[in-house]
Formats: structure tokens, sequence, C-alpha cells
């Protein structure tokens, strides 16, 4: 066993070998760019990436026109809530997100806020769940975009999107679903639940990083957006820029797997998540769970630990390769906005850490796991009451 074991599977995910071998001939002999309309290389390179078009609308149950290729979740993100904001403005400009959603849905509502819209940001309840009850209440006359996340990535807890998109299409309004994390991890169908533009990203179920989808239902409704980035006019003028092929041919690859081993796989993570939770809580007291205890991602464990120190919580679980509930951007790290929203007070939340378990994890690294970080908590307190 390698250490740092690595349990921080919703920050990113390793790229699949299976995707990387589909990867590598577009940058080799397959250099083509897929806007080249004069010979096979360009012909080619556009074979490619209808093929992963394809395999991408597959994985959500949309149809290969309703996918629009980005860099990313956060870029996805920025075109679904300015393209909708840009083309509706006129009508209103109501917004209505939740307070925990991830920085590239809030700083883009932000902006649009100093632009002049108003955006109505729902509280969640202590297990961070947001109710479709909340969003009927919060929709006026004048909304615009419902944007709420399918499942959670600090937390992993999962939300009502069927139940919001009836919502939302009995009133009109356009639902928009970052879901860069439910993608390839829990079923995901725009066939199924009325969600109108779906956010992707590659990196979060063993694809490359900066490559992602944006998906956009063709009609009832058709969503119509205002394009954030110009030139060229490639994917139908939503998205100019060259495409990246080897990624995008990457994206369709990780987006076929994810539909054939889903379900299996799901198992296996769960399996493997709840040991770790069982194997930590019944060794230790004074540990809370971050987040819902049942609707949650398979692979997620978000656990607050009392009477330790956050910071000297993380120097001693260096041998595993997790994240804590503070932003460490700064020498005085804050606690995680989504922690403090869901109540969890100031001390916990700088010692709670989430545990991310993925394709790759094994039971042996959570057996490890399991030992170091009772070991670890244990060691802090017995310093702590010593000291006090
Ligand atoms: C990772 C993540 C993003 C950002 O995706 P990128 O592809 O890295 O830009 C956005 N939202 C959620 C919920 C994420 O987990």
């Amino acid at each position: 066993m390698k250490l740092p074991i690595y349990l921080d599977y919703q920050a990113t995910t390793p790229v699949d070998p299976r995707v990387l071998e589909a990867m590598l001939p577009y940058f080799r002999e397959e250099f083509g760019n897929a806007a080249s309309r004069s010979h096979p290389f360009g012909w080619r390179a556009r074979e490619a990436v209808e093929r992963a078009r394809e395999q991408v609308a597959r994985l959500i149950g949309g149809a290969s026109r309703e996918i629009i290729f980005t860099s990313g979740a956060t870029e996805s993100n920025n075109l679904a809530i300015f393209g909708v904001a840009g083309m509706l403005e006129p009508k209103g400009g109501h917004v209505v997100t939740s307070a925990i959603e991830h920085h590239a849905v809030l700083d883009p509502c932000r902006q649009l806020e100093r632009q002049g819209h108003e955006v109505t940001y729902l509280r969640p309840d202590p297990g961070g769940r947001i109710e479709q009850e909340q969003v009927r209440e919060a929709i006026r006359d004048d909304t615009i975009l419902v944007s709420i996340m399918a499942a959670h990535n600090e937390i992993g807890t999962l939300y009502p999107i069927a139940d919001i998109g009836r919502i939302t299409r009995e009133r009109g309004v356009y639902f928009h679903s970052d879901a860069a994390q439910a993608i390839g991890k829990i079923p995901l169908s725009v066939r199924d639940a009325a969600v109108d533009l779906v956010s992707i990203s590659a990196h979060k179920f063993y694809g490359p990083k900066g490559v992602g989808a944006l998906y956009l239902r063709g009609r009832d409704p058709r969503v119509r957006l205002s394009p954030q980035i110009l030139g060229g006019g490639h994917e139908r003028g939503l998205r100019s820029g060259t495409l990246n092929v080897p990624a995008i041919v990457g994206l369709g690859c990780a987006a076929e797997i994810a539909a054939a081993e889903l379900e299996e796989e799901a198992t296996r993570v769960t399996r493997l998540r709840d040991r770790l939770q069982q194997g930590i809580v019944s060794g230790l007291r004074g540990v809370r769970l971050n987040g819902h205890p049942g609707q949650r991602l398979p692979g997620n464990l978000n656990l607050g630990f009392q009477w330790v120190q956050g910071e000297s919580l993380l120097i001693g679980l260096q041998d595993l390769s997790v994240s804590s509930g503070s932003a460490c951007t700064s020498s005085h790290p804050e606690p995680s906005y989504v922690l403090r929203a869901l109540g969890v007070d100031k001390d916990l939340a700088h010692a709670s850490i989430r545990f991310g378990i993925g394709r790759f994890t094994t039971e042996e690294e959570i057996d490890f796991a399991v030992k170091k970080v009772i070991e670890t908590v244990k060691g802090l307190r017995e310093i702590s009451s010593v000291m006090r």
C-alpha cells in the first residue's frame, strides 16, 4: 500500500487507464482540428468529437445535439447562468439558488446581482437539503432561472431534482443543475427529471481535467442562451474556440464507462464508505456526521471531530489525502461556508474532514484510514486533556 492514501475523490479523480488509452491517438497521429472540413485529419477529429457527444448524451438520457462541450463545470455554470440571464433579462431577472452551492454558481449569481438582477439564496436544513416546497415558495412572476445542484461536493447531500423540476416546469421557469458530483456516480436522466440545463465535469468521474459539457434541453422547452465566448461559431455558436479533441474523447470514454459500471461501482463504493464510517464511529466518541444521513453520494463521508483542533488533525492525518472543513487559502483559515450554513459551530467546522472514496479505493486503504483516524484523534485528545 502506497502512502499517502488518496481519499479526496470529490476534489478530483485519477484518469481511468482506459480513458487515457482512448485519448492518446488524438495527441499523436489524429491531431486534426475538428473544424477543418477539407481533409481527413479534420474529418476524423470531428467524428471522434461527435462520438463523444453521443456517449455523454447517452449517460444522461439526452440527445447528442443537446450537448455543448466546455472547459469544465465552472464554465458550464457560467454559460448557463449568464447565458439564460442574458437571453431573458428583459422578462425580469430573478434567480433562485441555494446558499450552499459551489462557488462556480454563487459567484456568477453575485455578479448578476451587481448587474441589477435579484437572487434568492435558499437556506438548507441541518442535513444540507433544500426541499422542493422552498423552491415553490421562492418562484415569482419575474423568476427566470432556478439553479440547484444535483449532489453536494462537500457534504455529499443529494437534492430532489425531479421534484424541483416538476415545479419549475409548472411555472415555466428554466431549471439548471450543477451535476458535477452526481454525473457518473448516481443515475441522472433528463428524461425522468425536468431539468433543462446540466453542468458536467470530466475530471470528477475519471476523465481528464479542463473539459466538461453543458446539456441544454432541445425542446419542451427549447433552452435559448446568449453565448459568453464569441469567435468562430463553434458548438452551434454557443461556445466558440477550437475543440480540445483528446480531452473530449476522454470525457466521452469516461461517460461510456460510467454508464456501464455506475450501478456496480456505487454499490462497492457505498460499502467502503459505510465501512469507513462504522469503523471510525465505533472507535471514537464525539464524531458528528455532516450532511444528510441517507440522501448522500456513495463516495462521500464528511465527519466532524469534537474536542480536537482542526489544524492539528490535518497534520496528524498526513498519510491520508483528505480535505478539511476550512478554506486554507489564507493564514487565517475560514470555516467552510457550507458547514456554517448547516449550523455546525466554528470549531467543529474546522475539525471536520471530507473523505472522498472512489473507483480505485481498496478495502485495505479504508482499514488503514480507520486505524489512522482513531489513533490520531485519540492522541490529540489526550494531549489537550493533559494541557487543560
Ligand atoms: C468540481 C466542481 C465544479 C467545478 O468543476 P470544474 O470542471 O473543475 O470547473 C463545480 N461544481 C461542483 C459541484 C463541483 O464539484
